[in-house]
C-alpha cells in the first residue's frame, strides 16, 4: 500500500526543495524570489524503499494583500484532503512565526495527521526553533534540511509506519 503526503507551510519554508528532492526531478520551481510556484503540484516520491505520492502546496506567493490568509487556508485544507499525511515545514532559521501558527491552527481543525518538520536545520542557528517548535502543539519536530539532504532518515523513521 502507498500513501500521499502533502507538503504544507508559508511561502519560502523550503516545501519546494524538499519536493524536489524527494521527486528527484525539477517538478516545482524553487526561488529565493517568493512568486513562483502555484497551487499544488503532485509527483511521486522515493525515500530509500519507500515510494509514494506527494503534492507540493504552493499558489500562495503571490498574494500581498489580506487575501493570503484565505488562500493559505484554502489550499492548505484542499492538501489536507488529499493527503494521508501532512509535512507541516516550519523555517528553523526564521523560527515560528504568526503565519505558523496559523497553518498548524488549520491542520489541528482539519484534525490532520501531522508531521512537524524545522527546515533549513544545517548548523547551529536552528537550535532555538526545535524548542520553539514544541510550543506548536503537533508533537516532536524533526530537524531537516531539505537542500543539504539532512533529517531524510529521521523522515523515513516517521512514514514508515504509514507505508
Ligand atoms: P517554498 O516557498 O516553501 O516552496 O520554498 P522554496 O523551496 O522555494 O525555498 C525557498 C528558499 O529557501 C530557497 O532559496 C531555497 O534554496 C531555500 N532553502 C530550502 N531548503 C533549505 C535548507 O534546507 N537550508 C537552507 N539554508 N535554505 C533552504
Ligand atoms: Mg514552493
Amino acid at each position: 500500500m502507498t500513501f500521499t503526503l502533502a507538503i504544507v507551510g508559508r511561502p519560502n519554508v523550503g516545501k519546494s526543495t524538499l519536493f524536489n528532492r524527494l521527486v528527484g526531478k525539477k517538478l516545482a520551481l524553487v526561488d529565493d524570489q517568493p512568486g513562483v510556484t502555484r497551487d499544488l503540484r503532485e509527483g511521486e516520491g522515493r525515500l530509500a524503499d519507500l515510494r509514494f505520492t506527494v503534492i507540493d502546496s504552493a499558489g500562495l506567493e503571490e498574494a500581498t494583500d489580506d487575501s493570503l490568509q484565505g488562500r493559505m487556508r484554502r489550499l492548505t485544507e484542499r492538501a489536507v484532503e488529499m493527503a494521508d499525511v501532512c509535512l507541516f515545514m516550519i523555517d528553523a532559521r526564521a523560527g515560528v512565526l504568526p503565519a505558523d501558527q496559523v497553518f498548524a491552527d488549520i491542520l489541528r481543525k482539519k484534525n490532520a495527521n501531522v508531521i512537524l518538520a524545522a527546515n533549513k536545520g544545517e548548523g547551529r542557528a536552528a537550535d532555538n526553533t526545535i524548542l520553539e517548535a514544541y510550543a506548536l502543539g503537533l508533537g516532536e519536530p524533526i530537524r531537516i534540511s531539505a537542500e543539504h539532504g539532512e533529517g531524510m532518515g529521521e523522515l523515513m523513521d516517521v512514514l514508515r509506519p504509514i507505508s
